[in-house]
C-alpha cells in the first residue's frame, strides 16, 4: 500500500502466473509450455532480424506478419489483429469490445486472467457456473449481456466445446461480442475461425506460446470481422503502436511458414498426452477429457495439495489451484515422453499405500 497509488491500483487483484524457477534439473509441467520449442527456421529468422537494423522502429502495422497469418487462416489481412502476446490481445479486446453497461459473461472456471482485466478496466461481469462435469452449457448464456468470453479448449480443464454449440450460441447472441480464446485449439479443438464470416460479432484469439513453442517471444493474434479489428487497432494505437519487436515479427512469421515442424511437434504432444492419460488412469486418477497440452486430474484417495507438494519435493512442478471446485485437481502440462515417465514414476510412489 502506498499513498502514491491511484485508487484503481489499491483495488487490483493481479494475475499470478505459474512460477518460473531458475533451478536446473527441474521438471517443469506447470505453465503449459511446449517441451519442444520453435522450428529451427524461427531461430534463423530471429537471428537474421538481429543482424538487420535494430536501430529502426519495427513496422507498426505488422503488415508482413498479418498477411502470413491471414493466408494461413484463409482470411483477408484486415481480418487479423496481432499483439505482444495473446494476454495483450485480450487486454485490448476487454477495453475495445467487452466494456459495456451490461455485464460480461464468462464461466466460473476458466482462464483466471479474465476477472483480473475486468478489475483493471472496471468492467462489470458475471461468472456463469460450468456443469458439475465441467462442461459448458450454452443455454446458461442465453441472457442479457455486454459480451461473452470463454477459453476453448477450456483452461484448466482441457475440455473442448464443439463448433456446433458455438454456432448455436452465436445464433442467439447477435448483439454483443463473443470472444473464443483458443490458446490450446491446435491440440485437439476445431477453430471457430471457421465461423467468422457468418458472425460479425465473433472474435477468435490465438497465441504462439503453446502449440508453436514460442512463449518467450510473446506473440498473439485475433481473427474477426474488420470492424472488430479496427476497434482493437484504435486501442492498440492509443497504447503501444509498436507492440511487436522486429524480432517477434520475424520469428512469428517464420513459425507459420514451417507447417511440417509444427504438425510433427503437435502430434508428438498429442501422442504423449494419450499415453500419460492411460498411465494416470492406471494409478487410479480420474482425468478430464483433454483437447489441450495439459491434463486435469484428480485422485479419489490422495489430496491434490499433498501430491503437489510431494512432486515439488522431487523437483517436479505442476499447477495446483487452491480454489473451490479445483482444489482436488492437479493440472499437469504435457512434457517430453521422458519427463512424463519421471512424473508417472513419482506419482506411483506417492500414491503407493504405506
Ligand atoms: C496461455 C494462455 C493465454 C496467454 O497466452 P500468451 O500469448 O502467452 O499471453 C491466453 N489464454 C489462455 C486460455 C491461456 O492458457
Amino acid at each position: 500500500m502506498s499513498q502514491y497509488w491511484s485508487d484503481i491500483v489499491h483495488e487490483l487483484t493481479p494475475y499470478v502466473p505459474g512460477e518460473q524457477p531458475k533451478l536446473n534439473k527441474l521438471i517443469k509441467l506447470n505453465t503449459n509450455e511446449n517441451p519442444y520449442g520453435p522450428s529451427p527456421r524461427v531461430l534463423a529468422a530471429i537471428q537474421q532480424a538481429t543482424n538487420q537494423d535494430l536501430r529502426k522502429y519495427p513496422d507498426p502495422n505488422a503488415g508482413a506478419l498479418k498477411a502470413t497469418i491471414a493466408q494461413y487462416h484463409g482470411v483477408q489481412p484486415d481480418w487479423v489483429f496481432v499483439g505482444n502476446s495473446s494476454d495483450e490481445v485480450l487486454a485490448h479486446t476487454f477495453r475495445a469490445l467487452l466494456k459495456h453497461a451490461k455485464p460480461l459473461l464468462f464461466p466460473d472456471i476458466t482462464y483466471s486472467f479474465y476477472p483480473v482485466y475486468c478489475g483493471l478496466f472496471d468492467i462489470a461481469y458475471q461468472e456463469v457456473p460450468l456443469r458439475d462435469d465441467f462442461t459448458l452449457n450454452i443455454d446458461d448464456y442465453h441472457q442479457d449481456n455486454g459480451g461473452i468470453i470463454f477459453a476453448n479448449p477450456n483452461a484448466p480443464t482441457g475440455i473442448n466445446l464443439g463448433l456446433d454449440a458455438i454456432r448455436a450460441l452465436l445464433q442467439r447472441n447477435r448483439y454483443s461480442v463473443v470472444v473464443v480464446d483458443e490458446a490450446y485449439v491446435d491440440f485437439g479443438g476445431k477453430s471457430a475461425t471457421a465461423l467468422v464470416n457468418e458472425f460479425p460479432n465473433l472474435l477468435v484469439i490465438q497465441t504462439l506460446s503453446k502449440s508453436r513453442g514460442l512463449a518467450g517471444l510473446r506473440v498473439g493474434f485475433a481473427i474477426g470481422d474488420p470492424a472488430l479489428i479496427r476497434g482493437l487497432e484504435r486501442v492498440k494505437n492509443s497504447f503501444h503502436p509498436y507492440a511487436l519487436s522486429a524480432l517477434a515479427l520475424a520469428g512469428a512469421k517464420a513459425a507459420f511458414e514451417d507447417d511440417v515442424y509444427f504438425e510433427q511437434m503437435r502430434d508428438r504432444v498429442i501422442r504423449t498426452r494419450t499415453q500419460s492419460v492411460d498411465a494416470l488412469q492406471t494409478l487410479g486418477f480420474k482425468v478430464l477429457p483433454s483437447a489441450a497440452n495439459f491434463v486435469f486430474a484428480t485422485h479419489p484417495e490422495y489430496s491434490a495439495k499433498t501430491m503437489f507438494e510431494a512432486l515439488r519435493a522431487r523437483n517436479i512442478i505442476v499447477r495446483y489451484f487452491d480454489r473451490p471446485r479445483l482444489k482436488d485437481f492437479l493440472r499437469i502440462s504435457i512434457g517430453t515422453d521422458q519427463e512424463m515417465s519421471v512424473l508417472i514414476e513419482a506419482l506411483s510412489e506417492i500414491t503407493k499405500k504405506p
